[in-house]
């Protein structure tokens, strides 16, 4: 057998969303699985709609989500040039070989006169297709007009009585001919139509297997139907289920951010995108396994698991996903992409030197369980990176540590010792911590409560083990905003609290 060839053919006329992100991905996952080639095909035939930056933007999200491919108009390939742009010549060849064959003829109906024809049908309550008027025209008729200079589209001669294929996701699909007009395959611009240049490059560059969204089954019959004019060998057919929103409607930017680009900013990891799109629509032998490694993805993948029925998109379960992604990731990695998330939010200055990325490092490591996304980063490190005592004795939910005995207690007996020691360190703070208990008779939450609160300035968030480090290396940085050590805040509060 011929080695599997697919390919993923995006019309640069917007930002990858999470549909094309899912069926590049299926292309990717079922070509590394088999061994097989994974083409990039740009189809940018809409002149007014595509653009060159859309393009250069969908090559980049590509490989942010971490797909590669083997033949494209980035890396050439034995069957370029990858740009439909690019193979006008072709298209125009292929054209005229039809009309020769007196498979395809030249139409000169007017665009007026198209819609006029529309109109009327659906007026009449029936299904508008093209009359078929302009196959009638002789030949030599047609052919002489089209030489003396007149304008005319190429369309194929629909003659079949009906398209049937066995989709691999699908099962049998069939379309009754009747329903299919005669569809145009050149403009009289000279532009080609979507199914015909569709047809001639998944044709010469050997696709084996078509995958892509269901929106394109009812294309399917028109593109069997230039496949038999050709004699050519059809591909077979995977049509992916449509992706919905949680109201069980079209997923669309109704539904919000749904390009790859928006995931990318708000700090969902491209692994934990990639798993979880995976799953919309296919999943793994086991039917439970829902952390798979991209090895294991290509391992694992096969058409048969894919199922018809539409997919709702679940942002909690992304979420959930890019929780165990980014617990999973290595610290350095995730310490890097953290950078512009807390340069935004004025906490950090680029360049970050290696001193401040180790610390980073440390503070992914205290604050990664509380947040779902890097973009809820800075919410959550807030209590490192701002400090301030007069807020923690007037805050609704932290004042009580001065204007309760009990607290007041505790930290009028920790803050002076705390301060007498030198840099303070967990061991350090636990002895402190031990001699209080003594003194106090405090223990557990009523020692360490008011103790957290007077150091972080919140009643809630990460282990004092590992903030207490992190507030004593924070110091020694240069930070556009300092990080207070454990003896400044402590003395600021003591000065605020009057202890
Ligand atoms: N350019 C088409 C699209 O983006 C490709 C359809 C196909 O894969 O045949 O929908």
């Amino acid at each position: 057998m011929n080695k599997l060839r697919v390919r993923f053919a995006p019309s640069p006329t917007g930002y990858v969303h999470v549909g094309n992100a899912r069926t590049a991905l299926f292309n990717w996952l079922f070509a590394r699985h088999h061994g097989g080639v994974l083409v990039l095909r740009i189809e940018d035939t809409d002149v007014e709609r595509s653009k060159e930056e859309y393009e250069t933007q969908l090559l980049e999200d590509l490989r942010w989500f971490g797909l590669d491919w083997d033949e494209g108009p980035d890396c050439g390939g034995p069957f370029a040039p990858y740009r439909q742009s690019e193979r006008k010549d072709l298209y125009a060849r292929y054209g005229q070989q039809l009309i020769d064959q007196g498979r395809a003829y030249y139409c000169f109906c007017s665009a007026e006169q198209l819609e006029a024809e529309r109109q009327e049908a659906l007026k009449a309550g029936r299904q508008p297709k093209y009359s078929g008027r302009c196959q009638k025209l002789p030949r030599e008729e047609a052919a002489a007009r089209v030489a003396a200079g007149e304008g005319a589209a190429v369309r194929l001669k629909i003659v079949d009585e009906s398209f049937a294929w066995r989709d691999l996701v699908h099962g049998l699909t069939s379309f009754p001919g009747e329903v299919i007009g005669d569809p145009i395959l050149l403009r009289s611009d000279g532009h080609p139509a979507y199914n015909y240049a569709v047809v001639i490059d998944d044709h010469l560059m050997g696709i084996t297997h078509v995958i892509r969204g269901d929106d394109h089954i009812s294309n399917t019959p028109r593109q069997l139907a230039l496949y038999r004019a050709f004699d050519w060998q059809p591909p077979e057919f995977a049509h992916l289920s449509t992706i919905l929103g949680p109201d069980r409607a079209r997923l669309s930017k109704r539904h919000g951010a749904t390009a790859l680009q928006n995931f990318r900013d708000v700090g969902i990891l491209p692994e934990a995108l990639r798993n979880y799109l995976a799953l919309l629509g296919w999943s793994p032998a086991d039917g439970t396994t829902e952390i798979l490694s991209p090895a294991d993805l290509v391992a694992q993948f096969s058409l048969e698991r894919v199922i018809k029925s539409p997919a709702v998109f679940d942002a909690e379960k992304l979420h959930w996903m890019n929780r165990h992604y980014m617990k999973a990731s290595p610290p350095r990695r995730l310490a890097e992409l953290s950078v512009p998330f807390l340069v935004r939010a004025g906490y950090l200055a680029e360049p970050v030197d290696a001193p401040t990325l180790a610390w980073l490092e440390r503070v992914l490591d205290a604050v990664v369980k509380n947040i779902s996304h890097l973009s809820e980063l800075p919410d959550a490190v807030r209590l490192i990176f701002e400090y301030d005592a007069k807020s923690v004795i007037s805050g609704e939910e932290t004042r009580h540590v001065i204007e309760e005995a009990g607290p007041r207690e505790v930290l009028g007996a920790f803050i002076p010792q705390a301060l007498a020691t030198g840099e303070m360190t967990y061991e350090r703070f636990r002895e402190i911590a031990k001699s209080v208990q003594r003194e106090t008779g405090k223990k557990g939450k009523e020692l360490f409560h008011p103790v957290r609160v007077a150091l972080t300035g919140a009643v809630s968030g990460p282990e004092l083990e590992k903030l207490i480090p992190i507030f004593e290396e924070g110091a020694k940085l240069s930070l556009p905003r300092p990080v207070k050590s454990v003896s400044q805040r402590l003395r600021e509060f003591a000065a605020v609290a009057k202890l």
